[in-house]
């Protein structure tokens, strides 16, 4: 059994769910839902990748993926991802001496 005091291994650490938040404010990806235009969203605590194949039949052995971070429409179900390399924050985890070093 699990010891309930210790978050599940797929909930991802509570600085980087604040630094998502954080990169989709500033960005300002915060218009409402396009398919119910519901206003509430959730970001969801773990993350997942895109697999990136030149064939559709390749799906499941290629190797190449976009890590992204989920949204998650309140209203409708309505699901976004969100390119975390695009929202800035693969370089600081990449290279975290860099980030200090700002
Ligand atoms: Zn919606």
């Amino acid at each position: 059994m699990e010891n309930p005091t210790q978050p599940p291994p797929y909930v991802m650490p509570e600085d980087e769910y604040n630094a998502i938040l954080k990169s989709l404010m500033e960005r300002r990806a915060t218009v409402p839902c396009s398919r119910c235009g519901g206003n509430r969203f959730e970001l969801q605590p773990t993350y997942t990748t895109l697999p990136l194949v030149p064939d559709f039949r390749m799906a499941s052995s290629y190797g190449g993926h976009i890590p992204c971070a989920i949204i998650i429409c309140n209203g409708c179900g309505n699901i976004n991802f969100h390119s975390l390399g695009a929202l800035g924050l693969l370089q600081a985890h990449e290279n975290p001496a860099s980030e200090q070093a700002n």
